[in-house]
């Protein structure tokens, strides 16, 4: 029911087209072709709309490597060392030390899904044998070290 829309009628006997923002196709203002806000077409065609969402969200676009280094430096701990943790990940032995050595600046959204993934089953296992005990170590000595930081500050 389109009632109230003020007075547009998208009901003629031939249905209209409208040329996209994007690709500059003639396209019939069908839902087929197009998304509608507000009853209305929106500028891009569906095509051109998911072309555009690849582009920004897919897993081609490229983020900070500040995001990935703690989870990349998690792992590389649990692992035990760069080689471990390349074969864990699939990620290279370069791209490892130069992202946590702070060498490189961004990285791919395929080397963060490479990681988180290799992290989550890495944690799994490490849970099942009741923890890598060089990485609780080196918790417990970090833990005990913002505990005096805190301290000596007065918290
Ligand atoms: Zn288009």
């Amino acid at each position: 029911m389109a009632s109230g829309a003020g007075g547009h009628s998208l009901s003629a006997p031939l249905v209209p087209s409208r040329l996209c923002t994007g690709c500059e196709k003639k396209l019939e203002i069908t839902t087929g072709h197009w998304f509608f806000r507000d009853s209305k077409p929106t500028g891009y065609c569906r095509t051109c709309r998911a072309k555009i969402k690849t582009q920004h969200d897919g897993p081609y676009g490229w983020v900070p490597a500040e995001k990935v280094r703690p989870l990349l430096s998690e792992l590389v701990s649990r692992c035990g060392g760069i080689t471990a943790t390349s074969e864990a990940s699939g990620l290279s032995e370069t791209a490892i030390r130069e992202v946590v050595g702070r060498k490189r600046p961004r990285v791919q959204k395929k080397t963060v899904r490479l990681v988180v993934l290799a992290l989550y089953e890495r944690r799994k296992v490490d849970r099942m044998n009741g923890g890598n005990k060089n990485y609780l170590e080196a918790r417990k000595k970090q833990a005990k070290l913002e505990d005096n930081i805190n301290r000596l500050a007065g918290y």
